[in-house]
Order: C-alpha cells, then sequence, then structure tokens
C-alpha cells in the first residue's frame, strides 16, 4: 500500500496540450482525459500541486494578470470537480536570468513543501519534461513521466541516472498505475 502525502503536477504537456506560451484563457484547454484521471485520485484521497515554469512573462510574452486568469479557471475547474488542489505554483523567470525557482530547481517544490506541511519524499512528480523529472528526482520524490507533450521527445534525452520512477502513456495511465500500486 503506498499513498503520497501530495502529487505534484507539471501544466503544459501535462494536464494540457502545449502549443508554447499560452497567454490567454481562450488557448487554454485541459486534455480531455485530464480531469477525469484527477478525479480518479482525488476520490481515493489524493491532493494536488501545479508546479509550472512560465517563462513567457520573463520573456514578455505572457501578461502576469491573463496567467492569473487561467490559474483561476483551473482552480475553479478543480474544485468544481472535487479535486483538492494545495496550490498553483509557477515561476515567470527567463532561463537566462532562472533563479532555483525555475524547474528543475527545488524552490517552488520547497515553497509547497513549507506552505503545507509536506515530507517530499513522500511525494510524487508528474510531468513531461526531463526539467520536471531532475527536479523531483534530486528532492527525493517518485518521479513519473508522461508520454504527452514533450514526454516521448524526453524519454530519449534523459541520462541513465535520472531514469523516471514510472514512464506511463498519459495522466490517466499514471492514474490507474497509481491506483493499482496502492492495491499492493
Ligand atoms: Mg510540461
Amino acid at each position: 500500500m503506498k499513498t503520497y502525502e501530495a502529487i505534484f503536477i507539471d501544466r503544459d504537456g501535462t494536464l494540457n496540450p502545449d502549443p508554447g506560451y499560452i497567454n490567454s484563457l481562450e488557448q487554454f484547454t485541459f486534455y480531455d482525459f485530464a480531469i477525469p484521471a484527477l478525479k480518479l485520485l482525488a476520490r481515493r484521497g489524493h491532493r494536488f500541486c501545479i508546479v509550472t515554469n512560465q517563462s513567457g512573462v520573463g520573456r514578455g510574452i505572457i501578461a502576469p494578470r491573463d496567467l492569473e486568469k487561467i490559474h483561476r479557471y483551473i482552480e475553479n475547474k478543480f474544485r468544481e470537480n472535487e479535486i483538492p488542489l494545495l496550490g498553483i505554483y509557477y515561476c515567470p523567470d527567463h532561463p537566462e536570468q532562472a533563479t532555483i525557482r525555475r524547474k528543475p530547481g527545488p524552490g517552488m517544490f520547497i515553497e509547497a513543501a513549507r506552505e503545507h506541511q509536506l515530507d517530499l519524499t513522500r511525494c510524487l512528480m508528474i510531468g513531461d519534461a526531463g526539467s520536471d523529472v531532475l527536479a523531483g528526482a534530486k528532492l527525493g520524490m517518485e518521479t513519473m513521466l508522461v508520454l504527452t507533450g514533450r514526454g516521448s521527445e524526453t524519454m530519449e534525452l534523459l541520462a541513465k541516472e535520472y531514469q523516471p520512477t514510472y514512464v506511463v502513456k498519459d495522466l490517466l495511465a499514471g492514474a490507474h498505475l497509481i491506483l493499482e500500486e496502492e492495491k499492493d
């Protein structure tokens, strides 16, 4: 039996298609399997933190207030579906002036852990990019790579020392796998 204190999830390419620098609510749409997957996990007591790099803000492509609108929309969707969301953490840094908040840096995870009293080694990180897997692995978290978004590409790029704990087709397959593991 395995349960996580919280499940950390990347946004673009994991919860929603990633056309690159989504800068309006009109451009944002969940994958059709995302909410059903999260609901399955929520029903079994899981709660979530979204951790997302949004360098479009630092690059001047995304206005912070438009990003806020997208995140209010996501929060509402979670609430409507009774999916516990501890928070949405985003990093606006331009990669060339990145602080430790930008994944694969640990900043957003440490913030979330502090705010919600989480032991990160008892948490899971799910994402489609190398930076997601790396960030999680460096913090002693279990990691799940989804093959949506940049996932397939990531799979080839990842060095041996950063093999994800799990590789799944998409978030729904991931949800089923987590629930299976919990049964054991
Ligand atoms: Mg992503």
